[in-house]
């Protein structure tokens, strides 16, 4: 096991995709004690241990590819990088199953699955980077989910690290857990490291389809684009993935000089099955989409459209930090959702380029990023606030925000009910009797002092930031790449 106190080692442990202002330090210790590289499940049951004896926070970490700071401390302690578990313990073909250590990215699942004629049905779209652990932990939607469901659906068993230093199992390897009490997979699916360490999953896994094809579509904007939606998820074709961008996202990329296409808006899919079924999907979307006001694009688009799935924030490259928020809404309010995010965005003198996927028939993800001078404290905090007013806007429409981590989690109750949250609560404390597992996250927004910040607290200080940025002068990021387009 390799451990290290060194500070700037422990400095780059102390945020994840977001970094957080260091005047923020008054609130949160986010600077781990120890950073610790554990090998094998044994090594993580020990630290367990310690943290227990010392008293001391012990926070799962995968790739820190996440945005609300779940693999963050709040109150120090010792930070568990998984990555280093990467192992792919087997892979059993006859059975569609392959067992893996939680630090390995799903891009690496993949294409080791991918070089046995196997395949992987979902992922998330940051496959390169995040691991397996933390995908399961975060509990999000992602790559396949709209044919195949997400992480939750593909575990047949994790091996978990329990709070207490106990390992279990919560599943059997070879058959699905139903019918066996309630599910102690899903348990641990988005409880974003606060009831465990998982240090083994075993996932189905399919073959690899006959044909993959690649279409997309524009449309002149996403509101454009809902009566084909409604059409697609009533129809008889059910693509692996579906994924959009607003007409700011493409445009951003071209002023970056990347390919991207002038339109709209635009819309990919990938179709899996056998050549016949692949051949009918397309033409079938054709005919929507033709019905609907919307034009195919080129297959070279298509094809490129999809090499890119996994590289949304190439707006980064301007220099500057872009912060996505994430909403699920129901696929009959978008054009309503749209809207109101227009409004939201114009209000906050933001930019905020729009991309996004179809959940399932029923919900679409849409993940609305802005640009942020993340060095300016009062720029970047008060940009924060617009994370709160998404999610506000998300709950007026019958959806809701994504996540917890430590800013969101003041939403419990409203995700879950007074005593649905209580329920929550109190497994956690049972689970995690010293208190020692990922504190201060998803169940409450725990402080470097020990004491939570009250739900009403968070939330007044999120809407006094969006109104704070209301009264700045307009954001001037990614202006220059914009004007580019112009000439
Ligand atoms: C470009 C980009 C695209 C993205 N696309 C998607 C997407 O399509 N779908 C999606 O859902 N998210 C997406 N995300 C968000 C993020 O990448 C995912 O949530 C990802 O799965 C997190 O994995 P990670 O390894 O980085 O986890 P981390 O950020 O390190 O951790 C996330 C949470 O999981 C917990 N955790 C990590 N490992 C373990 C473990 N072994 N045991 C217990 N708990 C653990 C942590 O404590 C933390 O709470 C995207 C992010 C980026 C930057």
């Amino acid at each position: 096991m390799e451990t290290s106190d060194d500070k700037l080692e422990r400095r780059l442990y102390s945020h994840d995709l977001a970094p957080l202002p260091k005047e923020m330090d008054m609130i949160f210790k986010t600077m781990p004690d120890q950073v610790i590289r554990p090998g094998y499940t044994e090594e993580v049951a020990q630290m367990v241990r310690k943290a227990i004896a010392t008293k001391k926070p012990i926070v799962p970490r995968g790739a820190g590819t996440w945005g609300l700071g779940g693999s963050v401390p709040v109150k120090g302690g010792y930070v568990l990088d998984m990555t280093a578990m990467n192992k792919i313990i087997s892979i059993d073909e006859r059975n569609l199953t392959v067992t893996v250590q939680p630090g390995i990215t799903w891009k690496a699942l993949s294409d080791a699955l991918d070089a046995k004629g196997l395949f992987l049905p979902c992922y998330p779209s940051s496959a390169p980077s995040a691991t397996i652990g933390g995908w399961i932990g975060t509990g999000g939607t992602g790559i396949g989910a709209y044919k195949y469901g997400t992480a939750g659906d593909l575990i047949r068993d994790l091996e978990v690290v329990l709070p207490t230093g106990i390992t279990i199992h919560t599943g059997d390897k070879r058959v699905p857990a139903n019918g066996a009490g309630p599910n102690l997979n899903w348990l641990f699916v988005g409880s974003e490291g606060i009831l465990g360490v998982i240090t083994e999953a075993t996932l189905a896994i399919l073959p690899k389809p006959e044909e993959t094809r690649f279409v997309s579509y524009s449309f002149e904007n996403l509101s454009k684009f809902a009566p084909a939606l409604r059409r697609i998820v009533r129809s008889n074709v059910t693509p692996m993935h579906i994924m959009f961008g607003d007409k700011l996202h493409f445009d951003y990329l071209r002023g970056l000089g990347k390919h991207a296409p002038d339109v709209g808006c635009m819309i990919t899919m990938s179709l899996t099955g056998s050549k016949g079924s692949v051949e009918l999907e397309e033409k079938t979307l054709d005919e929507i989409v033709a019905a609907t006001g919307g034009a195919k694009m080129p297959k070279e688009v298509a094809d490129h459209e999809w090499s890119e799935r996994s590289y949304e924030f190439r707006v980064r490259e301007m220099g500057v930090g872009a912060i996505p928020g994430e909403i699920l809404v129901p696929i009959d309010s978008l054009e309503k959702v749209l809207a109101d995010m227009d409004k939201l965005v114009k209000g906050m003198k933001l930019k905020a380029p729009t991309i996004g996927t179809i959940a399932d028939n029923n919900t679409v993800m849409l993940m609305p990023y802005y640009l942020t001078e993340e060095h300016n404290f009062w720029r970047s905090t008060a940009a924060m606030g617009f994370g709160k007013k998404l999610g506000d806007i998300a709950f007026e429409n019958g959806g809701r925000p994504v996540g917890l981590g430590i800013f969101f989690a003041a939403n419990l109750s409203k995700y879950r009910g007074k005593d649905g949250a209580e329920l929550i609560r109190s497994i956690k404390k049972t689970m995690d009797p010293y208190e020692i597992m990922n504190p201060g996250k998803l169940v409450e927004t725990g402080t470097r002092w020990g004491i939570s910040m009250p739900a009403f607290l968070m939330n007044f200080g999120m809407n006094m930031m969006a109104g704070m940025k209301k009264l700045m002068p307009r954001d001037k990021m990614g202006e220059r790449e914009l004007s580019k387009l112009k000439k």
